[in-house]
């Protein structure tokens, strides 16, 4: 298929065009008619026109230059629509985003992003319905992954704590234009109520997450013993604190062990 315009290979450009794929993978998400949503890189807008019919408000961030004006134009009578320039990772997202209320992610993310936008979002102190998102197949995994398995750390624990994500439709390389060098799965992970485990300081449990997986092949009480700068009688004590063995390495820890480790957490 010919684009109207040069894709951009530093800025991850690989756009879905057919419509009735686009139209396949919304009914795969919880969006319901009148509900906002925010789109991280609607490129074309392909899926910002597919979105458009269905939604109440569409927020559509294009870090793009060129494609800003094309967008404009193409949704200029569409006042639900609001094309804003920018980069998701320095945009003020609160304050962008809290005219929507509750609102669902919906995006084809940058494959050169997807883990600190995955990240940023599900720390993002805002009322996020859902996040739907296509992604290359090996960050999926990532986000669906279990313990003891090589694909399992700190998005896995971070993606489980926020929503219940599944892997809703494979999007083979062949659907983009240009097509990528890999697969893609879309993602749908409706936001959890409720998180499974309950921890007093967010910030400082995801702190201790990223510090137990620092070195992955190292031990749980290596790896805190760096992090914390505890010499080793510390970090054991801390472990046994938690009810876990010495010899443990943080991939094979439930989020409710993380929890746990995070309650035994010396001078609280
Ligand atoms: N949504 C379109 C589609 O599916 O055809 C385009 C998806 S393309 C994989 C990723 C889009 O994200 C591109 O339009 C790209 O310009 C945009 N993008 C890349 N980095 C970005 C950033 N930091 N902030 C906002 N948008 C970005």
């Amino acid at each position: 298929m010919t684009l109207p315009l040069r894709a951009k290979h530093a800025l991850g450009q690989h756009f879905l065009r057919d419509e009735s794929l686009l139209e396949r993978m919304l009914d795969e998400t919880p969006l319901k008619a009148g509900d906002s949503v925010f789109e991280i890189g609607p490129g074309l807008g392909d899926m910002t026109r597919v979105m458009a019919r269905r939604a109440g408000r569409v927020l559509a961030l294009e870090i793009d230059k060129d494609l800003v004006p094309v967008l404009r134009t193409q949704f200029a009578l569409d006042k639900h629509v609001n094309v804003v320039e920018g980069d998701i990772m320095t945009a003020d997202l609160p304050q962008l985003l809290t005219p929507l209320g509750a609102f669902h992610v919906i995006a084809n993310l940058p494959y050169y992003l997807t883990t600190p936008i995955l990240t940023l979002l599900l720390q993002l102190p805002l009322p996020i319905k859902s996040i739907c998102v296509t992604v290359q197949t090996e960050a999926a995994r990532r986000v669906l992954a279990q313990p003891s398995s090589k694909e399992y750390g700190p998005l896995s624990l971070l993606a489980q704590y926020r929503t219940q994500p599944r892997a809703a439709m494979s999007l083979p390389r062949r659907l983009f234009t240009p097509p990528p060098h890999v697969d893609s799965t879309f993602l749908v992970m409706p936001a959890l109520q409720q998180p499974p485990v309950q921890v007093q300081d967010e910030a400082a449990f995801w702190r201790l997450v990223q510090a137990s997986f620092a070195m992955r092949r190292k031990t749980l009480v290596n790896n805190l013993m760096s992090g914390y700068a505890f010499d080793r009688a510390q970090a054991q004590a801390w472990v046994q604190a938690a009810s876990l063995p010495l010899t443990v390495r943080a991939e094979a820890l439930t989020l409710e062990q993380f929890a746990a480790l995070d309650a035994a957490r010396p001078n609280r």
